[in-house]
């Protein structure tokens, strides 16, 4: 039996978070780790939940969707919190309204719309992140800065959506203090959501490469996958985005 080396790696990043939040004299309670799980098998998620992880990220919708169904029989007695972090085509909206707790990937109203009209009765409010294109990439998903007071002031008003914040995926880049310059952008961005809407309280940002800095800019949720489950293997897992 090969040992995993996913409860050692949480270990881990959860030590990152809390000595990058100490330095700057935060709490290290007021950040969440998500665990990014795409592309990784149902095992390598279990070892996650043994560990205590309780907060998961998804990509793909057909893949997250049949993780989320797959816990849901498996570990029942288990509260999982299952975050959608994926471009999100508006056919495939309905999968995530049904399933996921979370979104991060709003970056227009038609799909807020959608994700609200098809959220069930059942089910508590689906929570929501507005993207910011932080660093102006064309092609790149999210909203300009600009755009921001009038999507979520929208998305605000739907009645299956709870906005809880802002999400963003900086252009990579090495140098700590460039890191630094762009996530303090989405943290102004941030505090100005926060004074017009009563439930924002979460700023998704910080990945492997670059989560020091996030947190040392006031990021609430930090999404690692590289650093908790190892490298990705594209090949091995079929697309469905
Ligand atoms: C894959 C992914 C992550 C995790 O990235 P790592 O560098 O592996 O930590 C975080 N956020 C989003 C939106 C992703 O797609």
């Amino acid at each position: 039996m090969t040992t995993s080396t996913v409860p050692q790696n949480l270990q881990d990043v959860r030590q990152k978070i809390s000595a990058a939040a100490e330095r700057c004299g935060r709490a290290p309670e007021e950040i969440t780790l998500l665990a990014v799980s795409k592309t990784k098998p149902v095992t390598a998620i279990e070892d996650a939940i043994a560990a205590g992880q309780r907060a998961f990220g998804e990509n793909y919708v057909q893949e997250g969707v049949e993780k989320i169904l797959y816990f849901r029989q498996t570990h029942q007695d288990i509260a999982l919190e299952w975050h959608f972090i994926g471009p999100l085509q508006s056919n495939k909206s309905r999968p995530v309204a049904e399933h996921f707790d979370w979104c991060h990937t709003i970056d227009r109203l038609r799909i807020a719309q959608r994700l609200s009209e098809q959220r069930p009765d059942t089910l508590p409010p689906l929570n929501v992140l507005l993207q910011i294109n932080i660093s102006r990439e064309e092609s790149k998903s999210g909203i300009l800065p600009d755009e921001l007071p009038a999507l979520a002031a929208s998305v605000a008003a739907l009645p299956n959506l709870r906005l809880r914040g802002l999400m963003a995926i900086p252009a990579p880049e090495a140098d700590h203090q460039r890191q630094l310059a762009v996530f303090r952008r989405m943290y102004d961005l941030f505090q100005q959501l926060q004074a017009d809407h009563a439930h924002v309280d979460t700023l998704s940002m910080g990945m492997t490469d670059d989560m020091a800095a996030a947190i040392e800019a006031g990021s609430t949720l930090v999404r690692i996958g590289t650093a908790i489950f190892g490298a990705r293997d594209y090949g091995a897992t079929a697309r469905n985005a």
